[in-house]
């Protein structure tokens, strides 16, 4: 038997969630965001509940030939643009969209043979200072791109620093309008957190409106917050798309002054049952989740106790008598009981945010889909 560790992807709440995402922003096409493996989901894994998108973003050349083998002949973007120029004879190839952020990919292009001219997104750093052309830049750079007979279409874009809190994006918003003003294009500026606070039917007060021809929906299609814990994924009407459970496999009785796993960080102070189950950092449990991190035993919420290890946790059976070996364990995701336990809420006892925990499921951990 193998270990009993299991992720879940769950089709229903993909498709659930991209359709939340549409919903807020009923004009604008879809690129559904599938970098890193779709955020740990699994590319393959996920397309037929992505499908419903108008095109898949993703980074890595071997991501798209991944769509293109699945059969997808939509649109994919490649939202770091290329790397090197050899990288041009693939999007040619594979007709990818690529985006262009740096003087060296205009470089590249200007030097690249094709037949048929790219589809080009020009990045526009507007603040945030990762990639993109300053907006001092932005129109010389249009117009370079513009000229070049390797490119077809461009369309302009920009990423938002702080669509998830207090600063918002109107410095940014405003920014991009003024250095994009008059230029033709389709407009792609919205993550998760832009299109479901600054778009959609729950607009976060005082916010600037937002207009976008192509939402970038990463994170809110997994079924988790953007904006946690401001708010979580059922204000938003997101459905959890990933579920890890694993199984007790090991019960001990403490007696109180007992303690826990390494570096005795629990010290029983009362008798007490407690369950070790099948699930560590290896497989992608955050080792830094602290003692008193929520899990559900048998579907009922408790916690856990003492220091996660490689291929274990330990979690407190007070509020489950009746489990012991062989009961299940949900990490994060949706219990059989029906009850939900939010990835953002785990992340948060570890110090980090649900888009890391998903990322991280090892490949050791067996993936069904539902
Ligand atoms: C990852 C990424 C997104 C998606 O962000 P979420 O917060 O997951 O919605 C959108 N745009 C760009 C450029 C990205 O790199």
């Amino acid at each position: 038997m193998p270990r009993p560790i299991q992720a879940t992807i769950h089709m229903a709440a993909l498709q659930h969630n991209l359709k939340r995402a549409r919903a807020a922003a009923p004009d604008a096409k879809v690129w559904a965001v599938v970098k890193a493996n779709a955020y740990g989901h699994g590319i393959e894994r996920t397309f037929d509940g992505l499908r419903g998108a108008d095109g898949f973003a993703l980074l890595e050349l071997d991501e798209a030939q991944r769509m293109r083998d699945l059969g997808w002949r939509g649109p994919v973007l490649l939202l770091e643009g290329v790397f090197e120029p050899r990288d041009l004879e693939h999007c040619s190839r594979l007709g990818l969209w690529h985006t262009v952020h740096c003087d060296e990919q205009i470089e590249m292009l200007a030097a690249h043979k094709t037949h048929a001219p790219h589809r080009v997104f020009l990045k526009m750093n507007s603040g945030m200072n990762r990639l993109g052309f300053t907006p001092q830049r932005y129109r010389a750079a249009w117009s370079r791109l513009d000229a070049l007979p390797q490119v077809d279409e461009i369309s302009l874009m920009t990423h938002f620093s702080d669509a998830d809190g207090p600063p918002g994006i109107a410095q940014q918003l405003a920014v991009f309008d003024a250095a994009s003003q008059g230029l033709p294009g389709e407009r792609s500026l919205s993550n998760s957190a832009a299109t479901l606070r600054h778009m959609g039917a729950l607009p976060v007060a005082g916010q600037a409106a937002l207009q976008s021809d192509w939402i970038r929906p990463g994170i809110a299609g997994y079924g988790s917050a953007p904006d946690f814990p401001e708010h979580d994924a059922a204000y938003w009407g997101l459905l959890p798309a990933m579920t890890l459970q694993a199984r007790i496999i090991g019960v001990q009785d403490l007696l109180p002054g007992d303690t826990v796993g390494y570096g005795s960080t629990f010290v029983a102070e009362r008798p007490m049952r407690i369950g070790i189950v099948a699930c560590g950092y290896a497989d992608g449990y955050p080792r830094l989740c602290p003692s008193g991190t929520p899990v559900l035993v048998e579907g009922v919420r408790s916690r856990t106790v003492g220091r996660v290890s490689m291929d274990l946790l330990t979690v407190d059976l007070a509020s489950a008598p009746a489990a012991g070996f062989g009961s299940m364990v949900t990490l994060w995701g949706r219990a059989a009981s029906g009850l939900t336990l939010g990835i953002d809420d785990v992340a948060r006892a570890a110090g980090t945010v649900g888009y890391e925990l998903m990322c991280a499921l090892a490949p050791r951990v067996p993936v069904q889909v539902d």
